[in-house]
């Protein structure tokens, strides 16, 4: 019986275990655990990658999309839009920031949030529009920035999704205000446990979110504003900077990966993820929808393949949640796809007969199943 897991990660460190392994010794060696210079160097490399002037390595995703809510001079009385098919993640941060989600449908094709919806959620009380690039592919940013101009709001990204994608040649992570990404173990760019970041162009919200992830004190046993302790970990710092300069050859494979799974399931008819003209996706997750979709991920399942659903219910129905949020329209395709979205087995280390295993189960399947 076969095992293909949704990410691969022990291949992955099987080959990279001796750089880890001498990146960590070095933190060790150094003494520099919190902050220092571990830290300071993969947030240059991090910064230069997205193409930005600031990263602050901060201690999760979700700190990052909280601290630059609040850096951003959003709080109680404020209204920041989203979609509502994302993780919790971008909604909580939103709450935590002390303002009110506001979930619009997302567009059927990308998924991503539908920019058709937003002069509808748009009321005096809206300072801000955090698009997620949902999957890795990038969302429809130029027409989020049109509407966001017209009403003098803010945009920034949730880029937990994307490291690496491209958005007409540019990184995102520097397609807005600021961005704030994770390094969950499983993201395209992942660390050993958890951490975060947030990217930006502005002086003023790095030099904030410096102060904030670390007690809100830039000078020892200073503390100018209440701040957090969410330093991003030296040592995983250190694991990241390792794995940041294989960042784009693994994205490539999980493009080349993905255009494999493109050609053997368009084949059989079912639904693949369509992409944007002029964005290239990183493809952290490879959704596609099939009906059925219920019995053909427990039968992949019993079949060793590590299929997924993200995510199984809008943030809507989340009992944390069901209060709190505007939702100005229905999110109808939210409500419709949480039912039938698939995420199959994708990342840099699955091979090519891999693939190619899962197209045939699921042909199997799809196949059984469309017949009576
Ligand atoms: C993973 C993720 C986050 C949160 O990141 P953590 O590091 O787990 O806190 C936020 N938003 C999206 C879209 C994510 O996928």
């Amino acid at each position: 019986m076969s095992s293909i897991p949704l990410v691969n990660l022990k291949t992955m460190h099987d080959e990279l275990r001796s750089e880890i392994d001498s990146a960590i010794g070095k933190v060790i060696d150094g003494n520099g655990f919190c902050l220092g210079p571990a830290v300071e160097s993969f947030e240059q490399a991090f910064a230069d990658y997205c193409g930005v002037k600031h990263c602050i390595g901060v201690g999760s995703g979700l700190d990052a999309l909280t601290l630059m809510l609040k850096g951003s001079g959003i709080g109680s009385g404020d209204e920041v839009i989203t979609q509502g098919n994302t993780f919790v993640a971008t909604a909580l941060a939103i709450q935590h920031a002390g303002a009110t989600p506001v979930l619009v449908d997302h567009d059927r094709d990308t998924y991503n949030l539908d920019p058709r919806r937003l002069s509808q959620a748009i009321t005096s009380r809206t300072k801000a529009i955090l698009p997620v690039h949902l999957y890795g592919q990038p969302a429809d940013m130029d027409a989020i920035h049109i509407i966001a101009q017209e009403h003098g709001l803010l945009v920034l990204e949730d880029a937990a999704q994307a490291h690496g994608a491209m958005y007409k040649g540019r990184r995102c992570g520097s397609l807005a205000g600021a961005a704030a990404f994770s390094f969950y173990p499983g993201k395209n760019l992942g660390a050993l446990g958890d951490g975060g970041a947030i990217v930006t162009d502005d002086d003023e919200l790095a030099d904030w979110a410096r102060t904030a992830r670390n007690y809100g004190s830039r000078v020892k046993y200073q503390h100018t504003l209440r701040g957090y302790n969410t330093r991003l970990d030296a040592i995983q710092a250190a694991v990241l900077s390792v794995k940041l300069k294989r960042l784009d050859e693994w994205n490539r494979t999980r493009r080349a990966r993905a255009a494999l799974y493109d050609d053997l399931l368009s084949s059989i008819g079912v639904h693949i993820p369509i992409v944007l003209k002029n964005v290239e996706p990183v493809y952290h997750l490879y959704v596609i929808q099939c009906p059925e979709r219920d019995g053909v991920l427990k039968s992949l399942q019993e079949r060793g393949i590590g299929a997924g659903i993200h995510y199984p219910r809008s943030i809507l129905s989340q009992p944390a949640f069901a209060k709190g949020c505007i939702v100005p329209q229905p999110l109808t395709h939210s409500d419709k796809s949480c039912h039938e979205i698939l995420s199959l087995p994708l990342c840099p280390y699955i091979t090519e007969e891999q693939v190619l295993e899962v197209a045939e189960s699921i042909r199997s399947l799809v196949g059984e199943r469309a017949t009576p």
